[in-house]
């Protein structure tokens, strides 16, 4: 056998696996691949037979022009010094040992995949549900695909100011044949048809000002036909410290955008065909309340004041005064999180793997795991767009490109090590790139039929059985 030096030869590329097949992971395949002078091979694990991550499952299906980044990803799977394993589970198929004998690096781009809870009595109620719940299961996710959805209520209230909020607001307050041409999964279209929601109250726990969403998802909320996004006038009374804020606020601000769209939202009136969406400030949930059947019949509220901490932020702190509110459906989108994966270390305070800079650390000591490397949501928590892990990713790559050519990796034997080999004695049934095309080909085969982009498998079985 030849000394480990000699990897990096053509005989011999460096072995890179990348866990996740998402954004971030695609993104440090790109950058990789971009080093023409290193001799490697990259392999990308995804869970799911599907690759993409969040541009499948999480962007919402009337979104089309934002899931055309899938695109740039498939040129990248096209380098024939990459290899998807799609349908392969790391902690469940592979483990992080078998990684460690067959790659001299691994990166993980695993993403956040639970949803933060609310912390509040009645959340486990029929009828309340996370927010990526509820995602998943309109985008065709085949771990939320059998989630038992009701819209046979006259009101829902989703719980949050982030954009993934206004997303599901919007798909709620949509009727079916507003996304038909979307593709959005073939049951939740029927759910949406049969909907009897009439109104979903949005709630915010800080002010107009302090709102997370961008003005874009806003500006498209107001575009919707009928004057569906309402608010009442005195919601954007601000307190003086508010106001303050907003003066001082840059005039392209994202703060002072939204101000002046709620402003033109104030002054809608809903038609009476449409669902109207209510935005709620300074309140927060504290209680769902439940009938003798475990389902949910309303959610008390506690109105908010801010309060300005020793870091100038402004706060929400409940006032006492509540308020119950009559629905059928909660959705909470306050927050996604990691969720521990074997042999991966893992920070239960934040989330998130724990890192320097992307550099993967002990859970005990924190000390460096040489070859080790986190990407993404998985490396930062839920923070930033899908653009953003363009320049994120490739900056963790910078790194780990460094400790490759100065020689600190994992350190692979020479010989049978190509993880193919493992899977298949393992029985694992591996979703090559080419195995995917075809399902990809089916699904938009299906859409065809609706005048969909594409009609989802939400099932892995049948995604199986396609190819
Ligand atoms: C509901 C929602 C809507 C959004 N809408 C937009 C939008 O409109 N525009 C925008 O720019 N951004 C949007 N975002 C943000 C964007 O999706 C994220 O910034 C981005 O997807 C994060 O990329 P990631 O690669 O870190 O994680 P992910 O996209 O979550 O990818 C993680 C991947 O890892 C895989 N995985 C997980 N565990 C394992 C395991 N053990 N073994 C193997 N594979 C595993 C998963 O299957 C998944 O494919 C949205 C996010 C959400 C939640």
């Amino acid at each position: 056998m030849k000394p480990p030096e000699s990897f990096g030869t053509p005989d011999h590329p460096f072995r890179i696996a990348i866990v996740g097949s998402g954004p971030s992971g695609f993104y440090a395949a790109m950058a990789l691949l971009k080093e023409n002078d290193l001799h490697l091979r990259v392999d990308i694990f995804d869970r799911l037979p599907t690759p993409f991550g969040l541009v499948r499952g999480g962007v919402a299906p009337d979104h089309q022009k934002i899931k055309s980044v899938a695109k740039i990803f498939e040129k990248t799977a096209g380098d024939s010094r990459l290899r998807f394993f799609g349908n392969v589970a790391l902690g469940r198929d592979v483990q992080v040992a078998d990684l460690e004998s067959c790659y001299h690096q691994i990166i993980y781009a695993i993403g956040n995949e639970s949803d933060r809870p609310l912390g509040i009595p009645g959340e486990h109620l029929e009828g309340c549900l996370p927010a990526g719940r509820f995602v998943g299961w309109y985008n065709a996710h085949p771990d939320f695909s059998d989630l038992e959805v009701d819209l046979g209520c006259d009101r829902a209230v989703v719980v949050g100011n982030g954009n993934v909020a206004v997303d599901v607001a919007r798909i709620l307050a949509k009727s079916a044949d507003e996304v038909r041409d979307s593709d959005i999964a073939d049951y939740a279209l029927d759910a949406l048809a049969a909907s009897k929601i009439r109104e979903i109250v949005v709630l915010g726990r800080r002010g107009p000002v302090q709102a997370a969403f961008s003005p874009g998802e806003i500006r498209e909320l107001l575009d919707l036909p009928g004057g569906r996004l309402t608010i009442a006038p005195e919601e954007l009374a601000l307190d003086p410290e508010s106001l303050a804020d907003l003066e001082k606020a840059p005039k392209k601000s994202s703060a002072r955008s939204n101000f002046e769209l709620l402003e033109i939202a104030s002054k809608n009136t809903c038609s009476e065909d449409r669902r109207r969406i209510l935005l709620r400030f300074l309140t927060s949930p504290v209680e769902v309340i439940g009938n003798a059947e475990g389902r949910m019949t309303a959610v008390r509220i506690e109105k908010n004041r801010l309060h300005r901490g020793e870091d100038g932020v402004l706060r929400p702190r409940g006032t006492g005064e509540t308020e119950i509110i009559e629905a059928g459906l909660l959705l909470s989108s306050v927050g996604y999180r990691g969720t521990r994966t074997p042999g991966v270390p893992f920070d239960e305070k934040r989330g998130v793997i724990p890192n320097i800079d992307g550099r993967v650390v002990s859970e005990k000591d924190g000390t460096v795991l040489t070859g080790h490397y986190v990407v993404g949501w998985a490396m930062s928590g839920p923070r930033g767009l899908i653009g953003i892990h363009r320049g994120l990713s490739a900056g963790v790559v910078d790194l780990a490109l460094e400790d490759l050519r100065a020689g600190r990796h994992c350190r692979p034997g020479l010989t049978a090590c190509d993880i193919s080999g493992l899977l298949e004695q393992r029985g694992v049934k591996v979703v090559s790139f080419e195995a995917w095309k075809k399902i990809d080909a089916a699904e938009i085969e299906r859409g065809e039929r609706r005048g969909a982009p594409r009609v989802k498998f939400s099932k892995i079985e049948d995604m199986l059985e396609v190819i």
